[in-house]
């Protein structure tokens, strides 16, 4: 299979060859059109060189807990393995900002926060039918090709092809950007063996900016594109099982889900005029935009599982959004909140029961007056 790849990155197309794989590629994009796509491109496959760095990553310990990424590496490295005769990635980027204000703004003390792309439905289901409708329209006009959908379900490095389909530079803050719509984008990819003209790599616009890497509170870039997942706030409050760790409680500040500081001082993110997301189906749902704290520790398994349904939240677990939302009660500083987190001193989740006596001792030791 791996040879399926070198011959296609090495032997040199004819003129006839590239004329067609270059309107191949004006049409696959003409076919996302009107489908809730923002932006795609499109990358012949080869042995990227780039990721090789990833080898290098989790090396270093920096994938923390997500063991699935080294186990399923060599697919990540070689698309063949996901699709036989795989040569073409295609990408969609699909917004999701709805210019509400960031984490950033004056809110309650009471009101956490989950990053943005979870507020509304859950995020894989809504690209995933943009992408079946493209490769059903695509699928008509080349019936002989094979199309895979991938929407953070694979190993599949969709960041680096998307950089390279030309879709958006990765920033400093690891995360995809787009000069035009920003780093709010969900990405979607569809391995093809259609054979289509690479569109030209993105550029690198973050010049000496370095906003994203100076925000984070829990210093999870320890070099510009590089991140530590152990450090990052999202890893922790998403991914991670178990206790957290003590030294990055408090910089966890009022995150219950995910984080979004690192895009959220960045430039690209802040333009006026930036195309919003026109997708219903990422309105945010009220329990979710800026959840009160007192009232998440209170529901019962059911009330928390009925919230979580069609929701990216899911993923953090049930313990895991509780352990959270405890760790945000310790860091909100308001007494109110200790009936609240008091209820989880005796939880049999150790986790649990931690989050809540170190919740306890911030909120009374450092309660400020109100
Ligand atoms: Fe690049 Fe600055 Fe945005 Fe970070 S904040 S990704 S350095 S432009």
């Amino acid at each position: 299979m791996r040879a399926t790849i070198a011959r296609t990155a090495t032997l040199r197309p004819g003129r006839a060859e590239i004329s067609k794989a270059e309107q191949t590629r004006k049409r696959v994009a003409e076919l996302a059109g009107g489908l809730g796509i923002a932006r795609v491109g499109a990358v012949r496959l080869e042995r990227f060189p780039e990721l090789a760095r990833v080898r290098e990553w989790l090396e270093r310990g920096y994938a923390g807990e997500m063991h699935y990424i080294a186990r399923r590496l060599a697919e990540r490295e070689d698309a063949t393995r996901l699709l036989p005769g795989a040569r073409t990635a295609l990408v969609a980027a699909v917004a999701y900002d709805n210019g509400e204000p960031d984490s950033r703004a004056p809110r309650p003390a009471r009101a956490a926060w989950v990053s943005r792309y979870a507020w509304g439905d859950d995020y894989h289901e809504v690209v995933r039918a943009r992408l079946e409708a493209w490769i059903a329209a695509l699928a008509s006009e080349y019936p002989a090709a094979t199309f895979r959908s991938y929407v953070d379900t694979g190993p599949v490095p969709e960041r680096l092809l998307a950089e390279r389909a030309g879709v958006g530079w990765i920033g400093k803050n690891a995360c995809l950007i787009d000069p035009e719509l920003g780093s709010y984008l969900f990405l979607g990819v569809v391995l093809s063996d259609l054979e289509v003209e690479s569109d030209p790599p993105a550029l690198d616009h973050c010049g000496t900016c370095r906003a994203c890497l100076d925000a984070c509170p829990t210093d999870a870039f320890p070099e510009p594109r590089v991140l530590d997942a152990r450090r990052c706030i999202s890893y922790l409050t998403i991914e991670k099982r178990g206790a957290l760790p003590d030294e990055l409680r408090a910089g966890i500040g009022s995150h219950i889900f995910g984080c979004d500081l690192c895009q959220e001082v960045c430039p690209w993110n802040q333009r006026r005029g930036r195309p919003l997301a026109a997708e219903p189906g990422f309105a945010p749902r009220p329990e979710w935009r800026a959840p009160d704290l007192a009232e998440l520790l209170a529901l019962d398994d059911d009330a928390l599982r009925t919230r979580l349904r069609d929701s990216a939240i899911a993923r953090a677990k049930l313990a895991g959004l509780r352990r959270n939302a405890l760790i945000a009660a310790g860091n909100a500083r308001d007494p109110a909140l200790l009936p609240a987190v008091e209820r989880w001193l005796d939880s049999p989740d150790e986790s649990l029961s931690d989050a809540a006596r170190w919740a306890r001792a911030r909120l009374t030791t450092l309660a400020s007056p109100h």
